[in-house]
């Protein structure tokens, strides 16, 4: 970090400062101009940058390193390819994962299957375990649904991905689920967090719908510090005081995040948007933007859905979509199986 000293500091107060910084184990690199004094601060431990801006005679503490370690483009160059199966996520394939929002019966999760995979979607999404604002609402099939979801999956050579909402979980989702999803409301469940980190499976994180991109690298590092490096990143709306749609969907977060990491990062269309009309745009200006993949709510029949069945695309909007899609990642030299 850098600390400017205000204007007329005292040579006490910046020796003050400077024996504080040594003693927490910085190098201190003092720079005395004609106006005021600049100390560049290297090494030492991780601090809480706001304790310096305290000191007395401190203008200003500018931090200049990343406080995520592990996600950082500077522990690794190159972007990670996690694997799932022969899919790889990070390399030149935009990856599609679709499905309905949650499993709701053995006919509904094969209908489902049925039409994405006929347009070449190799992973399966659907929720087994719901993470629902009502304790009224639908809560899911459990451990029912996520044998359902694997068994459809595995009969069209698909994979699964599903929301964890436990750590106490993880033994049964290891049965059944290729990519275990942390939702946006789990983002910060350090607990659930500490425990993927034990695992060797692909984790798809979500952003939180409150998170900043700095909070979601964080949160990825709490996964990799256990050892697990395989963490996909999703961008899937944040709350804002727009109202037409149910989040608003960060596009931005894709450019950003390819710059401070090197971990691949999809988008959530369908929670971005809430709205069904709204989906395909959205896919569309995200592909553009450079996603590594898409999380698509698909359902046979939407009316019917028992959860979230207003932002589900139909069979056949989604068939059209893809058609576009693979145009649109052609022209930034990806492709879409
Ligand atoms: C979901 O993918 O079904 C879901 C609940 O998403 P989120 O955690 O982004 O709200
Ligand atoms: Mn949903």
């Amino acid at each position: 970090m850098v600390i400017v000293m205000q204007r007329g500091s005292t040579e006490q107060q910046i020796q003050q400062v400077i024996d504080r910084l040594i003693g927490d184990g910085f190098d201190v690199h003092r720079s005395t101009g004609v106006e005021r004094t600049v100390l560049g601060v290297v090494g030492g431990k991780i601090v809480d940058h706001r304790d310096y801006e305290l000191l007395e005679g401190v203008k200003e503490v500018i931090r200049i390193t990343q406080p995520y370690k592990l996600a950082s483009r500077t522990f690794r160059q190159e972007g990670t390819i996690v694997q799932v199966g022969e899919v790889q996520i990070g390399g030149n394939l935009v990856v599609m994962m679709a499905g309905p929002c949650t499993v709701e019966n053995r006919d509904q999760i094969n209908a489902a299957a049925e039409a994405v995979s006929k347009v070449g979607v190799r992973i399966l999404r659907g929720g087994a375990f719901k993470p629902r604002t009502s304790p009224h609402s639908f809560q899911g099939l459990g451990e029912e649904g996520l044998k359902l979801l694997h068994d459809t999956a595995r009969r069209r050579g698909m994979y699964v991905v599903s929301e964890i909402m436990d750590f106490t979980q993880i033994p049964m989702f290891l049965k059944y689920a290729d990519i275990l999803q942390v939702g946006a409301r789990n983002m910060q469940n350090f607990s659930l967090l500490k425990e993927l980190g034990k695992i060797q499976r692909p984790v798809l994180l979500k952003r939180g719908m409150a998170a900043t991109i700095e909070e979601l690298l964080l949160a990825a590092d709490y996964i990799m510090t256990g050892g697990n490096h395989q963490v996909i990143l999703c961008e899937r709306g944040i709350r804002t005081f727009e109202s037409y749609t149910r989040n608003t969907l960060d596009l931005s977060a894709i450019p950003v995040v390819k710059k401070l990491s090197h971990l691949p990062i999809i988008v959530d269309p369908s929670h971005g948007t809430g709205r069904r009309d709204k989906v395909a745009p959205m896919a569309r200006a995200a592909v553009a933007a450079g996603a590594d993949g898409l999380l698509v709510e698909v359902h046979p029949e939407p009316d019917k859905a028992l959860c979230d069945g207003a932002q589900s695309l139909l069979p056949e909007q989604f068939e059209q979509l893809m058609g576009e899609l693979k145009l649109i990642a052609a022209a930034v030299h990806r492709t879409i199986d």
